[in-house]
């Protein structure tokens, strides 16, 4: 077993998307090949509901799935054909985009509101593949209370305890919280692309201190360890999936391969057609 090197460093800028939600954006555009097949990772971390209230508004996407999980929190959803749901504190919700949908993400004010959304690239051949919704609640979600942390598992498996399995990209998924002081290993595949994400505290990572809303991508080797500093706990997301090594072409919330296929997205919004089936 060889502890996995650390390739970079992602500190979370503080942005505003949909009607004036302020966030903090950790992965995007310029990270979409390091961390293939996760494309974007926006962290919710406020106390004052003004900060999030204003929402999503109705907006499309296609050729992805999203993934929200907050650990704190309410958000309302809602799509174009009517299907309607809530994402509760402990619960997630995996959303395959696939060939099509257009809905609206609207957070409830809330003590505080802290969670994120990942969006996950669809290989090529699950692009236009049928909406879906996937919603993971409490249950679903394996949890192991240790000595030095407590894990839960959103997806995939950690020693042996398991989480759903995604329908499309098999991507584990871990919420991992370091006891104060603690430190925890974790295994992965070695092909994998693995990340973590600090959401809550600083950790410490083959040495060095990181700060809070950074993500750390790995490269070669099959194990990642962490820390919570001494006298402080440490809680951070764990997320890993094999790359799709595909080209990615995006555009705002739909990303294809190729520039005629956004192109063709684009045109079918304005035009006519870009709701190819239902949702289930
Ligand atoms: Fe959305």
């Amino acid at each position: 077993m060889t502890e996995k090197t650390v390739k970079k460093f992602i500190s979370g800028i503080p942005a505003v998307d949909g009607a004036g939600v302020h966030l903090v954006r950790v992965l995007g555009h310029d990270t979409v090949y390091d961390f293939d097949p996760f494309l974007m990772l926006d962290s919710f971390d406020s106390t004052d509901p003004r900060d999030y209230v204003a929402g999503f508004p109705k907006h499309p996407h296609r050729g992805i799935e999203t993934v929200t999980y907050l650990i704190s929190g309410e958000i309302d959803h809602e799509d174009s054909l009517g299907n309607k749901g809530k994402i509760l504190s402990g619960q997630s919700q995996w959303m395959t985009a696939g060939s099509g949908i257009l809905h609206q993400e609207m957070p409830r004010p809330a003590d505080r509101m802290l969670g994120v959304q990942l969006w996950i690239n669809l290989p090529r051949k699950d692009k236009m593949t049928e909406p879906k919704y996937f919603d993971i609640t409490g249950d679903m979600i394996g949890k192991m209370i240790m000595d030095n942390a407590t894990v839960r598992v959103i997806s995939g498996n950690y020693e042996g305890v398991t989480g759903v399995s995604p329908h499309h990209v098999q991507a584990t998924f871990l919420d991992v919280e370091l006891n104060k002081g603690s430190s925890i290993s974790l295994y992965t595949k070695p092909e994998d692309n693995t990340f973590i994400f600090l959401i809550e505290g600083d950790a410490i990572v083959h040495g060095k201190t990181i700060r809070e809303k950074t993500a750390v991508l790995f490269g070669k080797g099959d194990r990642v360890a962490v820390s919570a500093p001494e006298g402080k706990k440490s809680r951070f997301l764990f997320l890993s999936a094999e790359p799709l090594n595909e080209p990615i072409s995006w555009g705002g919330p739909i990303v294809m391969n190729t520039e005629e296929e956004l192109r063709y997205a684009f045109e079918e919004l304005r035009y006519g057609g870009f709701i190819k089936h239902a949702p289930v």
